[in-house]
């Protein structure tokens, strides 16, 4: 069976550890530093056979040059020539095999113009998005525009519901406060932020996320719901879903 656990890193990054119970050979999913990855390999006695990277940024690619250096994993990531040591460069509709998994790539531009994430079918699907979608809201738009992101979140949302997500960043409180200005009669943002601060009050991780409950609670994938449209238009223009989600990012920018 595979297992997913976060490896926290930074102040609030999440480095996904991936294993199946009959190998020991692990995968992890943006090392941004390779100490705590070093540490939790041998801690469980697991070796790094693969490593799986989103996009470009240091806080997802920072510990590639210690982990190839020490295990020299298949290293699988966007083509992009600013990531040093990919051995195997993938887009849109590109699969790759790990852990005795197939891993569907999908291009999600947006938060960089690189970006991509990767999907598994099972029980559940698995969702590893990186700085895309994020438990109650989205990444912001370091390279891409509104339309390309709004496009990256909506071919997200259309995987199976039961699909776990695991994002990259423990941003999930501070999203939720967001979501709460933004559908603000909507009940189950105000349960999920509840259940969200018991969660961080014992610091434990909100994350994965499940894609029926994005659709729920998390405001840039509810551009079409009237109260969300109504809430924005005091931002911006929301003539269409995709210029309310352009307003959404823009006014969340600066809450
Ligand atoms: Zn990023």
């Amino acid at each position: 069976m595979l297992s997913v656990t976060p490896i926290p890193a930074f102040s609030d990054n999440y480095i996904w550890l991936l294993r199946q119970d009959t190998s020991p050979e692990a995968c992890v999913v943006d090392p941004g530093d390779a100490a705590p990855v070093i540490q939790a390999l041998e801690q469980e006695g697991l070796s790094l056979g693969t490593i799986l990277v989103t996009h470009h940024h240091h806080d997802h690619t920072g510990g590639l040059p210690e982990l190839i250096e020490r295990y020299s994993p298949e290293v699988i990531g966007p083509d992009n020539p600013a990531i040093a040591g990919l051995t195997q460069r993938v887009g849109q509709g590109d699969t790759c095999r790990v852990l005795g998994r197939r891993f569907d790539v999908h291009e999600v531009p947006g938060h960089t113009l690189d970006h991509i994430a990767f999907f598994t079918a099972g029980i559940p699907p698995l969702l590893f998005c990186g700085d895309t979608l994020f438990a109650g809201g989205c990444g912001r738009l370091f390279e891409g525009s509104p339309e390309q992101m709004y496009r990256s979140l909506q071919a997200l949302a259309a995987l199976p519901d039961d699909t776990l997500v695991f994002a990259a960043h423990e941003y999930t409180l501070a999203n939720l406060r967001f979501a709460q200005e933004a559908d603000p009669h909507n009940r189950d943002v105000a349960d999920a932020l509840a259940e969200t601060q018991r969660a961080r009050d014992h610091s434990r991780p909100t994350l994965p996320s499940q894609l029926a409950r994005e659709k729920r609670i998390n405001p840039f994938l509810r551009c079409a719901d009237p109260d969300v449209r109504a809430t924005a238009s005091q931002h911006g223009n929301t003539e269409t879903d995709q210029s309310t989600f352009a307003t959404l990012r823009a006014w969340k920018d600066g809450f």
